[in-house]
């Protein structure tokens, strides 16, 4: 925590705001609208998977409907499209931003209107903070007018060319989940420049209530809406989102100064115009049995690291998937390791980390 979150949480106490609105609810809103700039609108939200699921269906997405994933990402990332009785269509990786390839995006498109079955949306993901390729992607998107839910849960923070990650989509989304860069313990925020899908994702995440005196209702809604004692966190975590991303940064820098001289190891340079805010920092082995070797030495260090994400296409729940690949994302899954990224490492830490590794690959 940053210190101020306990008075906001405070001030819900005091003025008896314990409910999914209130003061903090709106002003935590106000400032992440502030800090994402491009006259976006923000609803808070019970999490990240429940704004995607609202995201979806505001959309346009519904049974039946095909829907195109990145595949290299976390399974919340396509929970939501089987919420709505739709399918995945999973799509690969390219090596520059490890996000969603716009080749095998466009040829997935190309490939599900000859089988007369057009996408309803893309899900693009900015992994570990990284940001996707924004205008290739976008312009695939325009010219088959295909509207982007952009899932930026772990890019808060992040920027391409001074704008904004979770800006970039028809719709977009944040998480503030206990393990983001910033949390609220769990929460999750819609992101959209359309003030009237705005205001239907909070319609929709306040049971779908129609206007009349008793309580009268013509859509399905969800309880998805954040607590305002939940949202007095927030508040206070956004006053040091700048600290978490520097810290973050570091970390990295730390990691990439002590370890490019291993010849075994490379990292993910930042291409030109990109700032991530590296929320994990992720080192690639050259080979499997490698990652496991540093997996196995940090643990007996009792430092724990994690194998990059497993591509959702060979988790056993999307095994019927479709899927548009080239193995890149196999292969990132295979030789990539994440490393301890927390925002409070101290320089201690960090060097005991590099040093592990650095005895293992030796
Ligand atoms: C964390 C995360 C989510 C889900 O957010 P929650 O707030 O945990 O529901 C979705 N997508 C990605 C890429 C995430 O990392």
């Amino acid at each position: 925590m940053g210190g101020d979150e306990l008075n906001y949480v405070h001030e819900a106490f005091e003025t008896n705001w314990v409910a999914p609105l209130g003061p903090n609810v709106d002003a935590f809103e106000r400032s992440i609208e502030k800090e994402l700039g491009n006259a976006v609108h923000v609803a808070a939200l019970s999490s990240g998977t429940a704004a995607i699921h609202l995201g979806l269906e505001l959309l346009g997405v519904g049974p039946g409907d095909e829907v195109l994933c990145q595949s290299f990402t976390f399974s919340a990332s396509a929970n939501p499209i089987l919420y709505l009785g739709a399918q995945p269509v999973f799509v690969d990786s390219e090596t520059d931003t490890w996000n969603m390839s716009p080749e095998l995006l466009r040829e997935a498109i190309e490939d599900r209107i000859k089988n007369h079955r057009k996408p309803k949306a893309i899900i693009a993901v900015h992994l570990y903070g990284m940001p996707y390729k924004i205008e290739k992607i976008r312009s695939i998107a325009d010219a088959f007018e295909i509207p982007i839910l952009e899932d930026s849960a772990e890019a808060l923070g992040s920027w391409y060319k001074g704008t904004s990650c979770g800006t970039f989509g028809d719709v977009g989304i944040l998480s503030f989940n206990g393990n983001k860069i910033i949390t609220t313990s769990g929460g999750g925020a819609l992101v959209t420049r359309n003030k009237t899908l705005r205001d239907k994702a909070v319609f929709l995440a306040t049971q779908a209530r129609d206007e009349a005196p008793h309580y009268q209702h013509s859509h399905v809604g969800y309880n998805y809406r954040m607590s305002n004692v939940l949202a007095g966190i927030g508040r206070g975590q956004m006053e040091v989102l700048k600290d978490r991303v520097s810290a973050r940064r570091k970390n990295y820098e730390f990691y990439l100064n002590s370890l490019s001289s291993q010849n075994e190891l490379s990292f993910l340079p930042e291409p030109k115009d990109y700032f991530s805010n590296r929320w994990l920092s992720c080192i690639l082995t050259s080979c499997y049995d490698m990652r496991e070797t540093l997996r196995m030495a940090l643990l007996e260090q009792n430092i724990e690291s994690r194998p990059l994400w497993k591509p959702l296409h060979l988790q056993p729940v999307f095994k019927d998937s479709k899927q548009y690949l080239d193995g890149t994302s196999e292969v990132l899954f295979q030789r990539g390791l994440c490393l301890p990224s927390g925002s409070n490492l101290s320089q201690e830490d960090l060097e005991r980390v590099s040093e592990t590794i650095k005895n293992a690959l030796s």
